[in-house]
């Protein structure tokens, strides 16, 4: 059998479609950040990167790489095993009562990624709660969706931060089977923010749990990079809140947090932690220090948001459609795929302005986007460069669009 034509056939579709994901040949230079160097087949150059999740810039931070680089020096590259088997190591467990600490819990727990996060801690209580009924918002992310398809528990869909559909779906329910209600804070693409409160307190009248991801607004919301949760006083209310270590902290992997006994139950039964090897002490030194500097700091957070509130601004006025919310995250709308794809090309190769198309499935078919995530190092000059790459695109999309 031929299976690169089987394989073929259905990457053809996908590029017919416009869909198809090409990425960008990025080299992150220490210290330069929001600048990287583009390899492209014209050859190397410095390109402003405008949809990086390095949100705050932390990958780069002075304080993160020393300690990352006396961590490999002390501990060496990788961690040896599997958490169960060799692969605790001391700044392991140092992040997870950090991490305890950040969203004021009794414990934490690490994983390899976010993704992985999810997906491990929704597999295992959906799976292992007899009965388990997963209230899962429309617009949770692929990782929340893939954890409760997996645990085979029953699903129900409420509709996006819709609080009156959510206490709906809670009221048919029988009374005495658990159920999870799962959503997010800030959603990636439309940056949105969930109403926390409402949902927990309808989640609290039906007695069910709450999980919540903060992966968008761990380190970047509340007095000490807590989340939205912390920020709105509520993090004591959620039973379990996830996040990663990979946006706002700059460096890489995923944790839940919650009481003591829910972490030592996803710890003991869920596959995602037992049988993959642990993350690079070296790793979890450098998270930690991101963690405890952020809890600490307010200027990149106060910065951010400056430069978060110039762009949208600059945007309102050039008359440059965006999709207004509350959050770091600032979609201007297309509506199309092939041509979300030009625009992003233009911007680089005309610009020197890198920012990813986002399509379907990332986002629902014609919503088609550019996204941008201004950050603390985001300059003025920075801004007023794509704003005059944007003035001029648009420019010549309602030029094209009158001849056409
Ligand atoms: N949850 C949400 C809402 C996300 O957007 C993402 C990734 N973009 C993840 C979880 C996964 O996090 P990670 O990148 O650390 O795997």
């Amino acid at each position: 059998m031929d299976f690169d034509a089987l394989f073929n056939e259905q990457l053809t579709q996908l590029k017919d479609d416009g869909n198809y994901r090409y990425f960008a040949e990025l080299e992150r230079q220490c210290g330069k950040f929001p600048r990287a160097a583009n390899h492209d087949e014209d050859g190397v150059r410095d390109v402003t990167v405008w949809c990086s999740n390095d949100y705050l810039g932390m990958g780069q931070h002075p304080k993160v790489i020393e300690a990352m680089c006396e961590a490999v020096e002390r501990t060496g590259t990788g961690a040896g095993g599997t958490r169960n088997i060799s692969g605790t190591n001391h700044d392991h467990l140092l992040l997870e009562r950090e991490l305890a600490d950040l969203h004021g819990k009794e414990a934490a727990l690490l994983f390899t990624s976010g993704y992985v996060s999810n997906w491990a801690a929704l597999s295992t209580l959906g799976s292992r709660l007899q009965d388990c009924v997963i209230l899962s918002d429309a617009g949770n992310h692929a990782s929340m969706i893939e954890g409760i398809r997996h645990s085979r528990a029953k699903k129900v869909i409420w509709k996006h931060n819709d609080v009156h559909d959510l206490e709906m779906k809670l009221r048919c329910l029988p009374a005495d089977v658990p159920k999870i209600v799962a959503f997010e804070s800030v959603y990636s693409m439309d940056g949105d923010i969930a109403p926390i409160k409402e949902i927990v307190e309808v989640a609290e009248k039906y007695g069910a749990m709450t999980y919540l991801d903060e992966v968008h607004a761990v380190g970047m919301y509340g007095p000490r990079g807590g989340g939205v949760s912390e920020r709105e006083g509520l993090a004591d209310r959620i039973t379990l809140i996830e996040g990663t270590l990979g946006k706002a902290y700059g460096v890489v992997g995923g944790y839940i947090t919650g009481s003591a006994a829910l972490c030592d139950f996803i710890r003991s039964f869920a596959s995602g932690f037992i049988f993959t090897t642990a993350l690079p002490p070296a790793v979890a030194a450098a998270a930690r220090t991101s963690i405890a500097y952020l809890k600490e700091s307010e200027i990149e957070r106060a910065q951010q948001r400056r430069q978060v509130a110039r762009l949208r601004a600059a945007l309102d006025r050039e008359g440059i459609p965006h999709m207004y919310n509350e959050s770091h995250i600032v979609p201007v709308m297309i509506g199309d795929p092939v041509k979300t794809r030009m625009l992003a090309d233009y911007l680089m190769r005309e610009w020197d302005v890198y920012v990813q198309p986002i399509n379907y499935p990332t986002v629902p078919k014609g919503t088609e986007r550019l996204r941008f995530t201004p950050s603390p190092l985001h300059t003025d000059a920075d801004i007023e460069h794509l704003i005059n790459a944007l003035r001029v695109l648009w420019k010549q999309c309602a030029l094209a669009h009158a001849v056409a």
